[in-house]
């Protein structure tokens, strides 16, 4: 027989005392009989619902039923039994189970659910093995804004007014910037070497620093070209840097990344911020330097010439620490290099990936090979 409220006539302390007896006797009855998760719910609503739940029943029937003289005593014994019965009702389980419902039980038997991890992109991971060369060589990574200013992206590294390479068909700017004066106007950087002044400016000298990011230039997306690419920048700031320390430094890190058998060759270039300017060259990593590829195929990577050009550098033109001459670069007193490479090309060689846009088309299918 389920228990219900009786409604009460006698308010004496025993008569009140044995109707909570009853009720903590029926709710221990009532818990003990409890053998699934369904049981339990209903025990708890049954016992609990604030909604016609019997503690609720009896908080109606006994408290606001009772004559006036003995309403004191029967709140009093009404809240003992409401918490008496509270614990009853929280501390029930399913007998011979755990305590918790079906929702709050981990099943440590189910299997585990498998998230494909992904791999790094092969541009990215080109990016940190080139990075790693360096590091290890006690060069620290620096990183600047991706939309520059006119100033450090061509004022501060020597491009003269109205160098062609400002001109809008290679350099992307912000729109709706024409009230400003040319040197603060935003673009999207068109190579990371602003990040070397904006280094120069926090750190005094000596310095050595990789600088890996993200550029932008105004080219449509071809096999060879995207509107956006990356490049790694290298400086060494110190006194009595020479062109000695920029060769070794870089065959050092071309024989580290490409294997200790490439040669290195250096021929004469021109960038605004370096002086004298070089462009490095390895022995093709392709064909080995021969210009062939087996069955005597013309090797495409290099042209046939068995080398490849991998980055332009050069000593830091005096003209550059001009800008930071107040925070100890006076040209007159250090010296440095500096280098930079477009990561694409080289992650193209490299894997031997005939088309930049695979890069970028997000296809798992490609992507999915370099994992
Ligand atoms: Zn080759």
């Amino acid at each position: 027989m389920a228990y219900t409220v009786p409604q009460l006539t006698d308010y004496s302390p025993a008569a009140l005392e044995k109707a909570a007896d009853e009720s903590i006797a029926a709710c221990q009855t009532e818990s003990a009989n409890v053998r699934s998760d369904a049981d339990l719910k209903s025990f708890r609503d049954r016992w609990m619902a604030r909604k016609n739940g019997i503690l609720t029943q009896i908080n109606d029937l006994w408290l606001k039923g009772a004559p006036k003289d003995a309403k004191r005593e029967a709140g009093m014994r009404v809240n003992q039994l409401k918490a008496r019965i509270t614990e009853l009702v929280e501390s029930a389980h399913i007998a011979g189970g755990v305590d918790l419902l079906a929702s709050e039980r981990v099943d440590i038997s189910l299997p585990g659910i498998r998230r494909p991890i992904g791999a790094e992109h092969p541009i990215i991971k080109t990016m940190h093995e080139i990075v790693g060369v360096f590091q290890r060589l006690g060069y620290s990574v620096a990183e600047g804004p991706v939309v520059e200013t006119d100033y450090y992206n061509f004022e501060a590294l020597n491009f003269p007014p109205n160098h062609p390479a400002r001109d809008t068909q290679d350099t992307l700017f912000i729109a709706g910037q024409q009230s400003k004066p040319a040197r603060e106007r935003l673009l999207l950087r068109t190579h990371t070497s602003p990040v070397q002044i904006r280094t120069m400016e926090k750190m005094r000298p000596p310095i050595r620093i990789v600088i890996p990011g993200t550029v932008h230039r105004n080219d449509p997306p071809d096999a060879s070209h995207s509107p956006m690419f990356h490049q790694i920048e290298g400086l060494a700031v110190d006194t009595n840097i020479t062109f000695g320390d920029l060769k070794g430094t870089l065959d050092h890190a071309m024989k580290a990344l490409f294997g200790s058998s490439v040669k290195t060759h250096f021929r004469p270039s021109f960038f605004p911020f370096t002086e004298p300017s070089a462009e490095l060259y390895v022995t093709c990593f392709i064909c080995g330097g021969s210009g062939k590829r087996d069955g005597n195929a013309p090797c495409r990577p290099c042209k046939q010439t068995g080398w490849i050009e991998v980055l332009g550098c050069g000593m830091v033109d005096p003209n550059v620490f001009e800008f930071v001459k107040d925070n100890g670069y006076d040209p007159k007193k250090v010296s440095g290099f500096a280098f930079g490479m477009g990561v694409d090309r080289l992650a193209l060689l490299k894997y031997g990936v005939d088309d930049l846009q695979y890069f970028f088309q997000g296809d798992v299918r490609f992507l999915q090979q370099f994992g």
